[in-house]
């Protein structure tokens, strides 16, 4: 049998093919869970810095609101009647180190001149204010909060101020409380304490965009409008959104107005930085399918090979050129599903045609058309066989007497006739085991395996005589000549011994025919 091709087979694709299913299948959910793990973090990192920028958002409301009280409360008592100077101070004093919201207070006439300031280490009593935040609350004469400005003394400040009016509603100028954006003030008290060290961070801008306070004092001062966070918190919403800080990185922000002072607070958090343990889930997840993975990959191994098995054994057998030797493996395939078994079932049928057909056309290749006994083929074939085993044999060649004449006389067909009577005649009185041959023309040749030569000549005579005996249709009566030798008495060459007969015949001729003749031993 040739061997097979083994560079790929079925049981190899199927095991690529569940692999790469498997691959396939690992990827997409790989995919999948990380698309839900990184909306979900999103998710949860934007509305959790939108609840917590709309609770500081709260917390500078309230403190606005009370500081705001507070100024109108020092107001209202400042109103009541005139004080001098050191009164003045002192109220400054009461209201900067008490409540501890301002970073300096002032107390200023109607002109913009400073009557009074804590710390007294400003030093402005006398000086005139030329502020925006100065002059713009003494143009309103209202409760007021200012966008962020250069004080006098040279720092950026907030101030939140209130007007003095005195019992009969004339106005005696502001009280203000600042707010250093720089320093240190009751922002960062308020706000910084939230400071996260994972890389969120929160700032607070006012109406114009901006920043207020920042975890980076750089930034305080500088103008963030251009961040979608910033323009809608400005416009008064809450919410939270992906945006992109002034470096260009991504963030995750949360956002909440102040509505006191229409300030907004924004807290973010880079979206890498929140992203960050997605890489160490999905390893975790690689890792636990891992074991189910190769489990499964081995049963599909297993499947794989029992599916392709008996297929591989058809298609081995398929070559096989015994059909002896290919039928019985075939049977022996477990043919367990349909295709398999109609297979096996198509190449059995196959097979037995084929052997059937092979056995036909042996046995017509080995036998005589006419009389259905061996031909010479089937002599050699028969002759083999015995000579493989050592079978002695008894020999008679036999030849119709004057054949000629009865074919000249009655024509071929009648001459026909009279051969195949006569091998009608040797067939009747022989055995299953002997081997009968026409030799050629009307010459036959009978070998009796296991008779020894005097049977031989017995049975040579007694079929003479059964011819001779016979009445042929049209012809009459026809004689034989027999000659008998035996294998391997005569000689220890089958073909020899054979020819020996051959002689014998020959002689029972020449000595008058309608005889046997047993070839003389030596
Ligand atoms: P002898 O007694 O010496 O054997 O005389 P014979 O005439 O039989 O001589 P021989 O055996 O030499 O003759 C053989 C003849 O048999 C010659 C041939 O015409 C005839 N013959 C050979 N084969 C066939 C056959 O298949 N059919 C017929 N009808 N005749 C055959
Ligand atoms: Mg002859
Ligand atoms: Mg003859």
């Amino acid at each position: 049998m040739r061997p097979l091709s083994t560079r790929l087979n079925l049981g190899k694709l199927i095991l690529a093919l569940a692999l790469l299913s498997a691959l396939v299948a690992l990827a997409n959910a790989l995919h999948a869970s990380y698309r839900v793990q990184r909306e979900q973090l999103i998710g949860n990192t934007l509305e959790a810095n939108r609840v917590y920028a709309s609770k500081l958002a709260e917390t500078t409301q309230n403190f606005i609101q009370s500081a705001q009280q507070q100024l109108a409360y020092s107001a209202t008592a400042l109103g009541q009647r005139a004080h001098d100077r050191g009164e003045l101070e002192a109220e400054a004093a009461r209201l900067q180190l008490q409540t501890n919201s301002f970073n300096s207070v002032l107390i200023v006439d109607p002109a913009g001149t400073v009557l009074a300031t804590s710390p007294l280490s400003l030093a402005l009593q006398g000086v005139v204010l030329n502020s925006p935040g100065n002059k713009e609350a003494l143009a309103r004469r209202e409760p007021f909060i200012s966008d962020p400005y250069q004080s006098a003394t040279g720092r950026l400040i907030v101030a939140i101020s209130h007007p003095i009016f005195s019992a009969q509603g004339q106005y005696k100028g502001y009280v203000s409380g600042t707010l250093y954006l720089r320093e240190r003030s009751i922002l960062q008290t308020l706000l910084g304490k939230h400071y996260y060290r994972d890389g969120s961070y929160l700032y607070v801008v006012d109406r114009n965009g901006r920043i207020l306070y920042h975890v980076e004092p750089d930034r305080v001062g500088q103008l963030a409008q251009e961040n979608p966070a910033v323009q809608a918190v400005g416009k008064g919403h809450s919410g939270a959104q992906q945006v992109r800080n002034s470096h260009g990185v991504e963030m995750l922000a949360g956002y909440a107005p102040v509505p006191a002072v229409r300030w907004g607070v924004v807290a973010q958090r880079p979206t890498e930085a929140t992203l960050a343990p997605l890489a160490s889930l999905m390893t975790s997840v690689i890792w636990n399918a891992i074991p189910l993975g190769v489990l499964s990959l081995l049963v599909t191994w297993w499947c794989a090979r029992r599916i392709s098995l008996p297929l591989w054994q058809l298609a081995r057998n398929v070559q096989n050129r015994d059909t002896g030797i290919a039928i019985r493996h075939v049977t022996g395939i477990r043919a367990w599903y349909y295709e398999v078994s109609h297979l096996k079932q198509a190449l059995l049928y196959s097979f037995n045609l084929l052997q059937d057909r092979i056995g036909k056309l042996n046995r017509a290749s080995m036998t005589d058309p006419l009389t259905g006994l061996q031909n010479r083929r089937g002599l050699q074939q028969g002759l083999e066989d015995w000579q493989a085993r050592g079978q002695p044999f008894g020999i008679i060649a036999l030849d119709i007497d004057r054949f000629k004449t009865i074919n000249d006389r009655f024509g071929h067909a009648v001459g026909d006739a009279v051969i195949l009577r006569i091998a009608q005649l040797m067939r009747d009185d022989s055995r299953d085991t002997d081997l009968l041959c026409r030799n050629g023309g009307e010459e036959f040749l009978i070998l009796l395996p296991g008779i020894d030569t005097d049977a031989s000549a017995r049975i040579a005579e007694r079929l003479r005589v059964q011819v001779a005996a016979e009445v042929f249709d049209e012809v009459g009566s026809v004689t034989v000549s027999l000659g008998v030798a035996h294998y391997p008495s005569y000689h220890d060459d089958p073909q020899q011994a054979l020819r020996l007969a051959d002689k014998a015949l020959y002689m029972a001729k020449e000595q008058g025919r309608n005889r046997t003749v047993v070839y003389p031993q030596a």
